[in-house]
């Protein structure tokens, strides 16, 4: 007889990507870190092989007071100015007119299930990316919700056509949508979708809206290490186009933007035509907040606000190199594997590379392949994903190569 409930999955989390991890590990210790690849650590690490934690962020936090870091937060949606930072810090100077509000969450892991649990009800289906990070799918099984699949890509495109027709589906059975778009940086490929792609996901949306409500859940994780600079929230006006029928959330994290993961902050970021339908979903996030993590701590989002006005040319300087150095890596991973042959999804920019291999059978053979060559990687739908966000460049040069003999050997 179980104590929970009779719903409750009682399956243990599959947690692959632990259990490589531990074994790249335990292949370090026995032969040495030389001997091995472990691309399987989805945050960033310096050329030492050493998680990064900026100078600029961490001082900081550092010298503020215990009190500050032992005070709950100011609000159930977060401290005042942290929420206006929020919206300074992702719309930067594009010139959005829409309304707004920010409720501050746990990370991006509390925006995007926050927008599931509150925008759906349980039996109904979120649509997600094909090829995705595993803990929508998780989040969605929690909240009894379905999931419907679109395809990312046409050639080196986004898939619009597949986006379009999995909404429409849904559209229909359910009379209301939400969709997740997890842009620019898409983990695990590295897509970054065009202006125009943009363009063309708000068109549809708003003649979708037409049959229902529309909310467009936009995880932007890893916005922050774009290689367009400047141009990275340039697709964000593009909002300003939505109908009154659609809803946007931006899921932000603070995690990868200020190298602090486990501090756990975020925010969801609600943006709409209509300012009375973005005040109700203010109330209906603010009361799941204030049920499940009360409030985030007030020091991680102090410190947020701190770092990106005061301290922001010094922190963005500091990033910035990190930037360059991803830049780097992937280049040299991208350029490789075009030299040998060796298939890749389309990649633009982010934390990671991804193999692309449709036959799941096939990609198991080779995931287990290469770890008997030392390098370890990770399983995702259709692909094997290589983190170039905590290799270094030296361990970088030569994996694509490396990689391909090792398919070819399968093949
Ligand atoms: N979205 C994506 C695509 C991610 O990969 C992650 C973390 O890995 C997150 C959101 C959320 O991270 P956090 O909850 O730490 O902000």
């Amino acid at each position: 007889m179980s104590f929970m409930k009779q719903s409750a999955d009682l399956q243990p989390i599959e947690d692959t990507v632990f259990a490589v991890v531990s074994m790249a590990k335990q292949d370090i210790a026995e032969h040495g870190a030389d001997a091995v690849v472990d691309a399987t650590i989805g945050s960033l690490y310096d050329e030492q092989g050493k998680l990064v934690a900026y100078q600029n962020v961490f001082d900081h936090y550092n010298a503020i007071a215990k009190e500050v870091k032992a005070a709950y937060a100011a609000s159930f949606t977060g401290n005042p100015g942290f929420r206006t930072q929020v919206r300074n810090w992702v719309l930067q100077d594009q010139p959005v007119t829409l309304n707004t509000s920010v409720i501050a969450t746990p990370g991006g892991t509390g925006a995007v299930n926050m927008t599931m649990i509150n925008v759906l009800e349980p039996g109904q289906t979120v649509v997600l990316p094909e090829i995705c990070w595993g803990s929508y799918n998780l989040m969605a099984a929690q909240a009894g919700l379905k999931t419907a699949a679109y395809a990312m890509f046409d050639g080196d495109h986004f898939n619009l056509d597949s986006f379009e027709k999995v909404c429409r589906c849904v559209m229909s059975e359910q009379g209301r949508l939400l969709a997740v778009v997890n842009d620019p940086c898409h983990n695990p490929t590295g897509y970054s979708m065009s202006l125009a792609e943009w363009r063309q996901v708000v068109r549809f949306l708003n003649e979708l809206s037409e049959q229902g409500p529309c909310v467009i859940l936009n995880d932007i994780a890893y916005i922050d290490y774009s290689y367009k600079g400047t141009h990275s929230r340039d697709y964000l006006s593009t909002l300003n186009e939505l109908s009154g029928n659609v809803l946007a959330v931006i899921a932000f994290s603070c995690s990868k933007t200020l190298t602090s993961y486990g501090l756990r902050c975020g925010a969801a970021l609600i943006l709409g035509q209509n300012a009375q339908r973005v005040c109700e979903a203010e109330i209906v996030f603010e009361k799941t907040a204030r049920a499940t993590w009360s409030n985030i701590p007030n020091a991680a989002m102090e410190n947020f606000t701190w770092i990106t006005t005061e301290n922001r040319e010094a922190f963005e300087a500091e990033k910035q190199i990190y930037v360059d150095l991803l830049k780097q890596r992937s280049g040299t991973f991208i350029q490789e594997a075009a030299a040998c042959g060796l298939v890749h999804y389309p990649y633009k920019e982010g934390f990671f590379v991804t193999l692309q291999m449709p036959d799941n059978a096939l990609r198991d053979q080779y995931h287990q392949k290469l770890i008997d060559h030392h390098i370890y990687t990770v399983k995702v739908n259709k692909g094997i994903r290589v983190a170039v966000c905590s290799l270094s460049v030296a361990k970088v040069k030569g994996l694509a190569e490396r990689m391909k003999q090792i398919l070819d050997s399968l093949q």
